[in-house]
């Protein structure tokens, strides 16, 4: 029985909690679209209605829905096994994502690859190897991390921790780990020394903020910022969660500043946008400081650590990588939304922040200053852009525009155009 589509929001109404929502709001807003389909860049609702993936299903997708290669690759896995435990046992699909993780980077440097679940748990496996390995090495002070202003690790405590979004995370501060945030290089360079002897490892989300309202970093401020930890002895901890995989125009954003960190976090795209699955991988040296005796083991893990059907999905998103020439295709796809999105001509647009094929349209008012919150100017425009059949969400009133990597140009500009009547008509 195929239950009709009132119904489902009724159900969800009813029961579902959803994440970032207010519910009052939620409920009374009978917009709620129930998504059955995707095709590519395309997802279907259950009215059959067809929108553009504009936010590639937050930030996930890769190289489209029903991507024949990752969809064989998942169904030929469940022939064999949906999952097992990773807790005492390996299997093939691990072993081998492992191997082909590590092989991106120099040898002897990030060789090691840990899974977990998603990017708040790639970073708070990051933070925890981070701490236990000062403990292991005789520097048990050094315990705490430096974040980033409006930076975004992720929801567990320990990620949340780094969280410099107050609205998000300012509640939560007293309960989480050390640390202290920065607006910017030349202000942790400023840092007292006293400040910095208890701190085991910076974290940035390299290139770009996302959740900062897609706001980039200057060029060349991650080689800086690398060689300062290097001067200060402090791990670098690189979340690519969101500009991995070839986001940012090359494989690892890390890559376009030959930069490489200590800890690289890893999940979203890590499945071509299919299943949850992240991995955190570090160095040598830091995995040889946990061998030993029992008690410098690193007792942490989740039931769905390395699950194979993730694996299999990972593996296959790698292989279309290969296949189909993704990163050499993305420079005129870079280009394109480059050009629909400077075509947007409205005197409400401030500002377009790109990087990559992750970018961000912030709407202000024709003085500079921004929308009152309350007017919901961001959320509004992308509810007017569903009727033209593009779907994105919005970070305050930065419109996030982040296709999926397989989009053709045609559809990154005919989603601008999209997103510029609904600017316009709002
Ligand atoms: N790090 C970054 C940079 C992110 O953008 C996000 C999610 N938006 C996360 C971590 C957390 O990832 P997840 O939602 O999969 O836990």
């Amino acid at each position: 029985m195929k239950v009709n589509a009132n119904q489902l929001r009724e159900w969800d109404r009813m029961h579902c909690w959803h994440p970032f929502t207010q519910h009052a709001e939620w409920a009374a807003a009978g917009e709620e679209l129930v998504l059955v389909g995707g095709q590519g860049p395309w997802l279907i609702d259950a009215e059959g209605r067809r929108y553009f993936d504009g936010n590639s299903s937050i930030w996930t997708n890769i190289h489209g829905h029903r991507h024949p290669r990752i969809d064989e690759a998942v169904r030929a896995q469940l022939s064999e096994v949906a999952h097992t435990s990773f807790l005492g046992f390996t299997h093939p699909g691990a072993a081998e994502l492992a191997r082909r993780l590590a092989v991106f980077f120099p040898p002897g440097t990030l060789e090691r690859v840990f899974f977990s679940d998603d990017g708040s748990t790639a970073v708070e496996v990051a933070m925890k190897m981070a701490i236990q390995y000062r403990q292991q090495t005789g520097e048990s002070e050094r315990c705490g991390f430096i974040a980033f202003e409006n930076a975004y690790h992720g929801d567990t405590m320990g990620a949340a921790s780094l969280g410099g979004v107050s609205q998000f995370f300012d509640r939560f501060r007293s309960f989480g780990l050390p640390a202290r945030h920065v607006r910017s290089l030349a202000e942790l360079r400023a840092m007292p020394k006293d400040q910095i002897a208890n701190v085991a490892a910076v974290v940035i989300e390299p290139l770009i903020q996302g959740v900062n309202e897609m706001r980039p970093w200057p060029s060349g401020m991650l080689q800086e910022l690398r060689a300062w930890c290097d001067g200060q002895d402090l791990h670098l901890i690189l979340d690519e969660v969101m500009t991995g995989f070839g986001r940012t125009g090359t494989l690892f954003a890390c890559q376009q500043e030959g930069v490489i960190p200590d800890f690289l976090c890893l999940a979203k795209g890590l499945t071509g946008g299919y299943l949850p699955l992240a991995a955190t991988l570090t160095t040598g040296a830091i995995f040889e400081a946990f061998l030993g005796t029992r008690e410098r083991t690193f007792y942490y893990g989740h039931s769905y650590t390395a699950n194979q059907l993730g694996c299999a999905a990972a593996l296959a998103s790698l292989d279309v990588f290969e296949e189909e020439r993704v990163l050499e295709g993305l420079s005129p796809r870079v280009e394109a939304l480059s050009q629909a999105l400077g075509a947007i001509d409205h005197p409400f647009v401030h500002e377009v922040r790109q990087c990559g094929l992750i970018s961000g349209l912030e709407l202000r008012q024709e003085n500079g200053e921004r929308f009152l919150e309350g007017e919901r100017m961001g959320e509004r425009v992308c509810l007017a852009a569903r009727a033209h059949g593009l779907l994105t969400r919005p970070i305050r009133d930065t419109i996030v525009m982040m296709p999926p990597l397989c989009s053709t140009t045609e559809e990154i500009t005919g989603a601008c155009e999209a997103l510029g009547r609904a600017v316009e008509e709002v």
